[in-house]
């Protein structure tokens, strides 16, 4: 019994910012998981752990399949399952994969034992803004956020300095169940902080001609940003 996350987490993931039976769709329609991912995937399902839904899986294996990256970067590892989706669908790849809770990291350890047979993933452990600046520079290929959502843009200016010209960054959960596009105040206070940091996210990078910046409507809302210069200005926004 997983204790990190309660039946009323993640209240965010089960308010689709696309039409319901879209979502439904998307999920059943695209190729389930076999073997361990769909274990993973159940078991993730029944203890509320915030897993990344199928139809970005669909995505994910599709971009990795397609890029090949050669070093990935993942922020929030949770109990390895994405970690392990691309490893599967993107056998050269090395990917380092950051998680600070320990239950999490105790179960990650234990699932990439098991299932990281081609030993692709290094697991970091802690603090992803303690961890980052150790990071080789100019290194990532492909970075995958899905941590705290008020942080990334805390995250983004070490992130950017690890990731090499034309490198991605994607970026999960990122509409807030739609909450981003109102007013802040018909926001629950609860939730202002995670819609401020979002907002400066978004400021910093949709304009940004060092970025080029894609949102999508999938599971969350994701986005998507292109690393296009060496050094990004991000000095339009105060963090
Ligand atoms: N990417 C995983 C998947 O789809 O299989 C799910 C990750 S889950 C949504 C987010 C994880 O990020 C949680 O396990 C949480 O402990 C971790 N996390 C959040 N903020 C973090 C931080 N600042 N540093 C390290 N880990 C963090």
């Amino acid at each position: 019994m997983v204790e990190t996350y309660s039946r009323n987490a993640n209240r965010n993931m089960r308010r689709p910012v696309v039409k319901e039976e879209i979502v439904d769709f998307m999920r059943t329609r695209q190729a389930q998981n076999t073997g361990y991912l769909k274990d993973l995937e159940d078991f993730a399902r029944q203890e509320n752990i915030p897993i990344i839904p199928h139809e970005t899986v669909a995505y994910f294996r599709l971009l990795m399949q397609t890029l090949q990256p050669k070093h990935i970067l993942e922020i929030g590892t949770a109990i390895g399952y994405s970690a392990l989706l691309m490893a599967e669908n993107s056998p050269q790849s090395r990917i380092s994969t950051i998680e600070r809770n320990p239950e999490m990291l105790g179960l990650a350890r234990e699932n990439f034992a098991k299932f990281d047979s081609r030993k692709q993933i290094s697991l970091l452990e802690g603090e992803a803004m303690e961890l980052l600046p150790g990071l080789p520079d100019d290194h990532f290929d492909f970075v995958f956020m899905d941590s705290a959502k008020s942080k990334y843009i805390v995250f983004l200016p070490e992130v950017l300095k690890k990731v090499k010209v034309g490198g991605l960054i994607v970026i999960d959960d990122i509409f807030q169940g739609g909450d981003v596009a109102k007013d802040m105040s018909e926001i629950h206070r609860g939730q202002r902080a995670i819609y401020r940091g979002l907002q400066k996210l978004f400021d910093a990078t949709l304009d940004n001609p060092d970025l080029t910046s894609s949102l999508i409507s999938m599971s969350d809302g994701l986005l998507l940003l292109r690393k296009n210069v060496d050094q990004v200005d991000l000095e339009m926004i105060e963090i």
